[in-house]
């Protein structure tokens, strides 16, 4: 049987060294700030936002949420983004997702000043990706890339196999890798309906499913001793679970991340992180 990965311990130790770049920048004066730009009632959004204010709070970080109305005009949510930008106290920004119908969120988020952009979200900071040279990611990204470096695998010419290619989870992941010298191939519905799906994961030595359909990869076509990382959040009766068959798969992977317990909380982690990494490259600390 594979070893089980604590995102909260992973987690952990992250926000370990939050706090430790956190009482640095207090010593200097310096407390980071977020601002949550919320455009009408989205209960998921609310659910959400209130976590994050935990999270944030708890650590030591100032969060505000900028509630805008439901019918706000696109150039009007632009508006209120470029003064975000351009005030002093505000170190991060998230605009909650999703927005009313008619604006675009992709537009929306590229007028998210890249040095203020914690969800790294911002076409800026999708761009360092691809130039390997990335300072901040989308957290789920940068949490995937965390868990396999807590493994202790080496990527060199691993196989790997990324399910899904969300621009803030598939892509990112897939590119963060290469960049470690994996052999990354990005599964997506194409290869589902050619069916084709099975035998990409059946070779996968590093397997990272991030689509959202429960049980979509059945536990026995996870190589043996394969690492798997399970990004998927499905409600399925009263309880919560990934893409893969977990039971069946975790008797055959050397490690693999449960849902939930497994990349959740390394993703509120590194939104913390980002969150210091850019207070500080504002503040030029
Ligand atoms: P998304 O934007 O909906 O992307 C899903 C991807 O899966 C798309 O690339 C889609 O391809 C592909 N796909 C759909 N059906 C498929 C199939 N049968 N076989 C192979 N690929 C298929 O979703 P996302 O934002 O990346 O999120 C994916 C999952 O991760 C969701 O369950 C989400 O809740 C979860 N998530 C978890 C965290 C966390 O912190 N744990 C964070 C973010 C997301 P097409 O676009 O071509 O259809």
């Amino acid at each position: 049987m594979g070893n089980i990965i604590d995102g909260k311990v992973i987690s952990e130790k992250i926000k370990d060294q939050v706090k430790k770049e956190l009482e640095l920048l207090k010593s200097k004066g310096i407390t980071p700030k977020l601002v949550a730009v919320s455009v009408g009632e989205n209960p998921a959004s609310i659910v959400y936002m209130n976590q994050q204010k935990k999270n944030c709070e708890k650590i030591g970080i100032n969060y505000e949420i900028l509630q805008l109305p439901e019918n706000i005009s696109e150039i009007e949510l632009c508006d209120n983004i470029e003064k975000l930008n351009k005030n002093q106290d505000v170190t991060g920004i998230i605009l909650q997702l999703p927005l009313p119908k008619g604006i675009d969120s992709r537009k929306v988020q590229s007028k998210i000043a890249p040095e203020k952009d914690v969800e790294g979200v911002n076409p800026s900071n999708m761009g360092w990706i691809l130039y390997g040279r990335a300072i901040i990611g989308p957290c789920t990204a940068l949490a995937v890339k965390e868990i396999i470096e807590y493994t202790g695998v080496n990527l060199y010419g691993k196989e790997v196999v990324m399910v899904g290619h969300s621009d803030i989870v598939g892509k990112p992941v897939a590119l963060l890798l290469v960049d470690k010298f994996a052999t990354v191939s990005i599964c997506h519905i194409g290869t589902f309906d050619a069916g084709k799906l099975e035998e990409h994961v059946k070779r996968a030595e590093i397997l990272i499913v991030a689509v959202g359909k429960a049980n979509l990869i059945p536990g026995d076509w996870i190589k043996e001793g394969a690492i798997v990382i399970d990004v998927g959040i499905n409600k399925v009766g009263d309880k919560i679970v990934g893409d893969v068959e977990f039971d069946k798969a975790k008797e055959r992977a050397s490690w693999i991340t449960p849902v939930p317990g497994g990349v959740g909380p390394v993703t509120t982690a590194i939104l913390l992180r980002n969150i210091v990494v850019l207070t500080k490259m504002q503040k030029g600390v």
